[in-house]
């Protein structure tokens, strides 16, 4: 084991933290995360206290091996986390304080309660993949969810029309916002809560630098970037990571005092200092009328949540020819459909071809944990899937105590397409998205999403079968 553990990915085993009691753990800022045979594997917060180890070897009976950890100012909110002092137990209440812990514990973005005929489940969304974290009773179920609802200021006794609230409640010190959806099924009110980001993890929130983009792509990107005006535009499906990139570039983009940057979303997901985010609840603003009257405050640089009609493309273009920096995303999908999307919303060739910059495809694929991971060569069918010699080494995910199922975190993968005098005469004379993928990675030899997750996976970045996953390869050429 001797990649650092990540905080920020890895799940700290069970068994080993029922080994240690959680003042000790506290006392000493030790947080066990692995229990190998009869070692416990701990990360600590000062790395130079070993009368600590020492102590905590003396009272367990256990040896101990103190793991590289890789910012060690994250172990006392990690052990915070993991050893939470919890006031009572067994109500309605203090169970949801513990699905959110032990949600902020593994990472996941959403929680699921659903119920079925005689069972009720709690499932977690992490890495993009659902699992079920517990079963309940319906009754317990049902108690649960009147909590969530009193609590985000739902209507509790309305359980036939969906609703959406929002909840925020102080765990550990911090504040953790989640939005809440309810929606009535056959058997009864489903809820969904998604965790947005806290504070702290949002100030953790990646830069441009680690996305995961090739040297090529992030070149792409920053110059683009540094243009004063034009359209960048990112599709993608839910999911796939395109505001984590949107607010890369609102990250690298602000710099206090010289430029103006506002955003429209639909909701803000993360708050981040520098930009004037405008926050749109859709029952009481217009999307499209936050967007008009944030024109009249000179901004430099706007971001649009999404292009979603024919009137916020009008918006995007406009502003983009009026000398603005505009950075949205699209439902399309791969990044040159974006171009023919945009003339399907109305959008004259002549002005898609004018401000458009850089188009971007992005999809997410998972990490291979960095604690089991196995290199194997690839098998047959993947060496004529991905065209790459027979023995090469790939990487198989396996699964260990620190990681759930071989994966911990994830990965970007990108296809950009930048705008230039070429694809801008190509765009004018009416050329459909074929003929453009023809220029762009045919004779430009620009890399696809299929070529960058294929090379990502030669460089034990990801797993061929996470390519495959989110990557239809059945007409690659
Ligand atoms: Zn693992």
């Amino acid at each position: 084991m001797a990649a650092a553990i990540d905080l920020d990915r890895v799940i700290a085993a069970r068994e080993a933290l029922d080994k240690v009691p959680a003042k000790l753990a506290h006392r000493l800022g030790v947080l066990p995360v692995a229990l190998d045979n009869d070692t416990l594997v701990v990360v600590q917060s000062d790395a130079d206290d070993a009368t600590g180890i020492m102590q905590l070897e003396g009272q367990l009976g256990l040896e101990i091996r103190v793991a590289p950890v890789r910012r060690p100012e994250g172990v006392e909110r990690a052990i915070r986390r993991y050893y939470p002092e919890s006031a009572e137990t067994g109500t309605p209440l203090a169970l949801l304080e513990e699905l959110i812990n032990r949600a902020l514990q593994i990472h996941c973005s959403d929680i699921h309660l659903d119920i079925e005929s005689e069972r009720a489940f709690v499932r977690m969304r992490v890495d993009g993949l659902l699992r079920i974290d517990r079963e309940l009773t319906p009754e317990a179920m049902a108690d649960l969810v009147s909590v969530v609802k009193v609590s985000s200021k739902l209507d509790i006794s309305e359980k036939r029309i969906p609703q959406d609230g929002q909840l925020t409640i102080e765990s550990l010190g911090e504040e953790i916002s989640m939005r809440v959806a309810t929606i009535p099924t056959l058997r009864g009110e489903k809820v969904t809560l998604r965790i947005l980001a806290t504070a702290a993890t949002a100030a953790e929130l990646s830069s441009i630098d680690n996305l995961g983009m090739c040297d090529l792509h992030r070149e792409m990107f920053l110059s683009t970037l540094r243009q004063a005006h034009g359209i960048i535009l990112l599709s993608g499906p839910t999911g796939s990571g395109k505001t984590t990139t949107l607010y890369a570039a609102l990250r690298h983009l602000r710099t206090p005092g010289t430029s103006h940057i506002i955003s429209i979303e639909d909701p803000v997901e993360i708050p981040l200092d520098g930009v004037n985010q405008v926050h749109v609840d859709s029952e009481r603003v217009s999307f499209n009328k936050a967007l008009r009257s944030v024109m009249r405050h000179d901004p430099d640089i706007i971001m649009i949540g999404e292009i979603r009609d024919a009137e916020s493309a009008d918006i995007a273009v406009k502003s983009a020819l009026t000398g603005h920096l505009v950075l949205s995303t699209l439902h399309a999908n791969d990044s040159l459909s974006v171009v023919t999307r945009l003339t399907n919303l109305g959008v004259a060739r002549e002005l898609v071809a004018s401000t458009l910059r850089l188009v971007i495809a992005q999809r997410l694929v998972r990490r291979p944990c960095a604690h089991c991971r196995r290199l194997v060569p690839c098998d047959g069918p993947s060496v004529d899937a991905f065209r790459i010699p027979p023995e090469t080494m790939v990487v198989e995910p396996v699964g260990c105590q620190l990681c759930g199922g071989g994966y911990s975190g994830r990965i970007g993968l990108y296809e950009m397409v930048p705008i230039r005098k070429r694809e801008r005469e190509l765009i004018m004379a009416g050329a459909g998205a074929d003929a453009m993928a023809e220029h762009a990675f045919g004779d430009m030899r620009l890399p696809t999403l299929f070529h960058d997750g294929k090379a990502k996976a030669l460089e034990h970045l990801t797993t061929l079968s996470e390519i495959r996953r989110v990557i239809y390869l059945g007409e690659e050429e």
